[in-house]
């Protein structure tokens, strides 16, 4: 089950659980689509694979019998950085941008 971060790792935006603008690699690593299409160029600073859109965890549960949807399972409030200096983000970057994703 996906934590559900709530913020850019680089740049500290909000992401709340219903935005469209969060983006997440496989590892869950979660940025803006602004830094993903801008400086990050749909590579994660972590792992070096590519983003998808974050789905939108329904906010009721719709099943009877189950326990599903936001209000069973929130959204972490844990707040997550990037660790990478900006040199060394721009030089994996620049590493891997050209490398399609299904080939890195
Ligand atoms: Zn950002
Ligand atoms: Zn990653």
């Amino acid at each position: 089950m996906l934590e559900i971060r709530p913020n850019c790792e680089l740049c500290d935006c909000d992401l709340p659980p219903d935005s469209p603008k969060a983006m997440i690699c496989t590892y869950e690593c979660t940025y803006g689509s602004d830094c993903v299409d801008g400086p990050l160029a749909n590579v994660c600073p972590t792992c070096g694979g590519g983003f998808a859109p974050r789905p939108i965890r329904p906010k009721k549960n719709w099943r009877d019998g189950k326990r599903l949807g936001l209000e069973h399972h929130p959204a972490s409030d844990k707040r997550y950085y990037s660790p990478y200096p900006k040199e060394d983000l721009e030089a994996h970057v620049a590493r891997i941008k050209d490398v399609p994703v299904d080939e890195r």
